[in-house]
């Protein structure tokens, strides 16, 4: 559906919920992301190379002059009402809490807002790993600036959103989401340096190739207890280390040749984690150096190893990931394919042969469905836009004659 659509569909749910007539509202969006490679590295203080993807959340506000937070989910059809003076975490509404996460801090900084009424529509497919939260946190800091007069920059921006999923719906979350829904750019690779924030974006896409997102179906069920245990054992494995390289602060810090040389020290699981965390670190890098030398071929050979390292070091696959990837593998024009966010379910990104997607789209719905009984969602990325106001170009009506 086009953003005027989108738009106009809103505008009519914002006078109907908030019962006024809806002239002075203004829009925003921020895009929701996939990560082409750099997975479980983010917490690590490693590297992790995203894309925003053309799929966004959009919100709709207008200021009121009560003091008042007046909340509406277009995709919930909820509500949720509070005061600016009382912002407490939603335990019947958790949705709301990203927004007023972000509420919360920027006033706990000294930033005095006005009341306001805010719808949140989105189409980015919630829990797949495509970052609908961060989205909804970016879309709502822009707002707040937006409405409120105010300018920050965006990278403290970012860690104000990240803090609000960390510490107001409790979600132990890296920075890449909330980086690259604010800061990325349709078409590019972002590259960030976790530990730095330092980024490059990186142009790589042309009209001969695709990004494609196969949704599983499968949800993350396990995702939040294993994602804990998993950060744990980077954990250890950096303290068993800094026996043997005491100057190490993170995974991000041991070289490949010093892995090499104390391994034999590490307990069996410690190890195969440390392994990913380090190999897949390399593997951005040789990635960012693949792009810029426009060796597609090697990124996508990359990009599979990635999922071998997760899928047999730090067991975060599933069947039914593995399933998907492999089929894309065995499918005509597909330069590489892995699964993608925090594993357990979710989707798979994969990099196509533009010619070839149609065919590759037939392949993977028609086959994943025969052996799981599952209809998967596929989404061939398109250009999106960049986080920010909605420019709204008035519908001209034809004068009839
Ligand atoms: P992901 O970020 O991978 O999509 P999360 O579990 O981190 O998955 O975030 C999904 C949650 O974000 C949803 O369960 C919901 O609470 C919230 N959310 C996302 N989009 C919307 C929306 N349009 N309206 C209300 N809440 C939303
Ligand atoms: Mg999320």
């Amino acid at each position: 559906m086009d953003i005027e659509k989108r738009t106009e569909r809103i505008k009519a749910r914002f006078k109907d919920v908030f019962s006024v007539d809806g002239e002075d509202i203004t829009f925003v969006r921020a895009p929701g992301r996939v990560n082409l490679i750099g997975e479980h590295t983010d917490y690590n203080d490693g590297f992790v190379l995203p894309m925003t993807i053309d799929r966004e959340i959009i919100t709709a506000f207008q200021a009121r002059s009560d003091g008042l937070i007046s909340l509406h989910s277009y995709n919930f059809s909820l509500s949720c009402q509070f005061s600016l003076n009382k912002i407490e975490p939603e335990r019947n509404a958790s949705w709301a809490n990203y927004v007023k996460g972000v509420i919360y801090l920027f006033r706990e900084q000294g930033i005095k807002l006005s009341g306001m009424n805010m719808i949140l529509e989105g189409n980015i497919s919630m829990g797949s790993g495509l970052s609908s939260s961060a989205a909804m946190e970016v879309a709502t800091a822009l707002s707040l600036q937006l409405l409120n007069g105010f300018e920050w920059e965006p990278i403290e921006v970012v860690k104000l959103c990240q803090r609000a999923e960390n510490e107001f719906v409790g979600v132990n979350c890296g920075i890449m989401d909330q980086f690259v829904s604010l800061i990325g750019e349709s078409n590019k690779a972002l590259f960030l340096d976790c530990r730095t924030l330092n980024y490059q974006l990186i142009p790589f896409l042309n009209e001969d190739l695709r990004v494609v997102i196969c949704n599983t179906k499968v949800k993350r069920g396990l995702a939040g207890s294993e994602y804990n245990k998993r950060r744990k054992e980077c954990e250890e494995g950096v303290s068993y280390l800094k026996k043997y390289l005491p100057d190490i602060k993170a995974l991000r810090d041991v070289t490949e040749d010093s892995f090499e040389k104390y391994k034999c020290f590490l307990p069996g699981m410690i190890k195969k984690r440390c392994q990913h965390v380090i190999k897949e670190n390399q593997r951005v890098l040789q990635s960012v150096a693949a792009l810029r030398a426009g060796d597609l071929n090697k990124f996508g050979k990359l990009m599979n190893e990635s999922h071998e390292s997760l899928r047999d070091k730090y067991e975060v696959s599933c069947p039914e990931l593995d399933l998907m990837v492999e089929i894309a593998w065995e499918t005509e024009g597909v330069l590489g394919a892995r699964m993608t966010g925090g594993g357990f379910g979710g989707c798979t990104v994969n990099l196509v042969k533009e010619n070839k997607v149609a065919e590759f789209e037939r392949e993977i719905f028609k086959r994943y469905r025969e052996k799981t009984g599952i209809s998967p969602e596929i989404y061939v990325c398109q250009a999106g836009k960049k986080a920010g106001k909605i420019e709204i170009v008035p519908v001209k009506i034809e004068e009839g004659r």
